[in-house]
């Protein structure tokens, strides 16, 4: 066993305690909805929640897919719960949110890799919440028969958010199953079906990637017409998942984010503590008012 590096005091997590925390958690609860805050163990759960700001993970919560820095249990998943969308609706409304955030595990059990559910989802969280901005975070598609991707789009979330997730000479060990390049592409594909959409991904690093191979993401994120980027620390969920390589200095993520902003993209949120959906909304915000 290797030994890990030890946890920097810059990687700080405030206990859940606030009366936000709790409501959200009940609202959640009420409606049978599963998150990625709790399922991935996130450090901003507590920051998050008492504002709010939940992840809702739709589709269930066994994937099958096994991408080595992920805690969601793998396996079969469970069939659709077509009241689901009208859950989440309801959930978003009585958490009366700006902007949400929805994710899904992969669905390489169903023939369109669960797009159609996505689409109602997003159609049922506008129709009780119009003024609610809708950010997807999706799996890839990969196995989904043509169309899928398009099903998606054409429901028109605000945001469409895929994770890159690491340099694609670390994805046989981190996300096996996945492929760098058709990652790439459904993100460009998006681009090229609502030139209107914004389009944004993400990578975590201390998995062992070198610097220029982040910058060559980077490059190859912009090449896609890539908006919106987050870069954050890889945290090991438990001893079983991928080591941690390193802790990356927080002065590291700053000239990350500065060569982002260089190479064009609109939005780019570089911190250890960034996931993919943290501040989304307010960032959101900022940049629809300028
Ligand atoms: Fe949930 Fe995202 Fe916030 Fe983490 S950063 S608690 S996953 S909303
Ligand atoms: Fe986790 Fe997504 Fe990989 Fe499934 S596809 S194991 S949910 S990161």
């Amino acid at each position: 066993d290797n030994a890990q590096p030890k946890k920097p005091d810059w990687i700080r997590v405030k206990a859940p305690t606030s009366k936000g925390y709790m409501e959200t958690k009940r609202i959640m609860r009420e409606n049978r909805l599963v998150t990625v805050c709790e399922e991935a163990g996130c450090p901003n759960a507590g920051e998050c929640w008492s504002q709010g700001h939940a992840t809702m993970m739709i589709m269930g919560d066994i994937c099958t897919r096994g991408c080595t820095f992920c805690n969601i249990a793998t396996g079969r998943p469970d069939t659709l719960d077509a009241f689901e969308p009208g859950r989440v609706a309801h959930a978003v409304e009585k958490l009366g949110l700006n902007h949400v955030v929805i994710t899904s595990v992969d669905r390489d059990d169903l023939d369109d890799g669960g797009a159609e559910h996505f689409a109602q989802t997003i159609r049922a969280v506008r129709h009780r919440s119009p003024d609610t901005t809708i950010e997807i975070l999706t799996p890839d598609f990969l196995k989904a028969k043509p169309g899928a991707l398009e099903t998606v789009v054409e429901a028109r979330p605000d945001v469409f958010n895929h994770n890159l997730e690491t340099v694609p000479g670390l994805y046989p060990e981190v996300r096996p199953g996945a492929r760098y390049f058709h990652s790439l592409r459904l993100l460009q594909k998006v681009k090229e079906l609502d030139p209107a959409m914004f389009t944004k991904s993400g990578i975590m690093v201390g998995l062992g990637e070198e610097a220029p191979a982040v910058r060559q993401v980077m490059d190859d994120m912009r090449a896609a017409d890539v908006d919106f980027l987050t870069i954050g620390q890889y945290l090991q969920p438990t001893p079983k998942h991928h080591a941690v390589a390193r802790f990356v200095h927080p002065d590291e993520f700053a000239a990350y984010e500065k060569s982002a902003y260089g190479k064009g993209f609109l939005m780019v949120s570089a911190t250890p503590l960034t996931r993919s959906s943290y501040h989304a909304g307010e960032d959101f915000a900022r940049l629809r008012a300028n």
